[in-house]
């Protein structure tokens, strides 16, 4: 069997695109020859992404969109559509945890007010909600396409004091099930709908969790992740390229509905 990732020319959105994990997303889907839009709140950074990849040779523009506006969405949409003229793949990045929706020394569960947690769990269920109705649209319309959400290990079972982002990130488990058969039932079978569950890579939402700011040591929760980790160590952005890539070739092609761990053993270890 002769497999290649074969999206050349492939238009990819990928939301969160300024930031570690999906830069490197958007960075690799371009390596392979995929036009990319790559979307942020942060203009600047997705502005940024975009010209690296242009200066490496490949094809990207960097937008402003935030995932929990609809209109931005469509504002982007637009551009997209008139710049590369369809939309192939939607990587649904943007997400993250908040200190402020997390419970800790100076913050009881009973102190957490709606608001944080509103925030956390809007920015990651209704952040792959929202952009999956405006670019889901065009994959609809042609009938073909691939959407990639991103869950989390806190989505199998919730992980102590981040308990917004545990429930989005299982919504978005869930939401890539669901997706998954609505679109092949209603629209065509050559949709495919999955998700990517990291386990913990050092990241700035997550930093403050795992290493102690004054002395650059492990937290106790950093050495309890790494001693929960078979593989001893935390993942790096581009251990989740390969995946993505994976999940956007044809050697994926009956792969749907799937939520794919990459998290050097932590779900499958019962720490016995
Ligand atoms: P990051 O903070 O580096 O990147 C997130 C990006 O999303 C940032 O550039 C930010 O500006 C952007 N963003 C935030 N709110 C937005 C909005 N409303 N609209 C558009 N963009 C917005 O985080 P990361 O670690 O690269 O995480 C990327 C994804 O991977 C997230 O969904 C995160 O939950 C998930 N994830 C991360 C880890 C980890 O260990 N870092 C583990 C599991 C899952």
């Amino acid at each position: 069997m002769d497999i290649k990732v074969d999206i050349r020319d492939r238009v990819a959105v990928v939301t969160g695109g300024a930031g570690i994990l999906c830069s490197c997303i958007a960075k690799a889907l371009a390596a392979q020859g995929a036009r990319v839009a790559v979307l942020d709140l942060k203009k600047d950074g997705a502005e940024k992404v975009a010209a690296e990849i242009v200066a490496s040779g490949g094809a990207a523009i960097g937008l402003e969109a935030d995932v929990l506006d609809k209109g931005s969405l469509e504002k982007a949409r637009e551009i997209i559509l008139r710049e590369f003229a369809t939309v192939d793949i939607l990587v649904n990045g943007a997400g993250g945890n908040h200190p402020r929706a997390t419970t800790g020394p100076d913050r009881s569960f009973f102190d957490l007010s709606t608001e944080d947690i509103q925030k956390v769990f809007n920015l990651n269920f209704l952040g792959t909600v929202l952009p999956t109705q405006v670019f889901g649209k065009v994959i609809v319309e042609k009938k073909k396409g691939i959407v990639i959400n991103i869950s989390s290990m806190a989505a199998y079972t919730p992980l102590t004091k981040t308990i917004a982002y545990s429930a989005a990130k299982a919504a978005v488990s869930n939401f890539t099930q669901w997706l998954a058969v609505h679109f092949n039932q209603e629209y065509s079978r050559e949709i495919r709908v999955n998700a990517i569950a990291p386990g913990f890579l050092l990241t700035d939402q997550n930093r403050y969790l795992l290493i102690d700011a004054e002395t650059g040591a492990s937290t106790p929760r950093g050495r309890s992740v790494l001693n929960m980790t078979p593989m001893g160590r935390y993942g790096l952005p581009d251990d989740l390229c390969g995946a993505v890539l994976f999940l956007c070739s044809e050697a994926a092609s009956f792969i749907n509905g799937a939520v794919i761990p990459i998290d050097g053993g932590f779900q499958a270890y019962s720490g016995v």
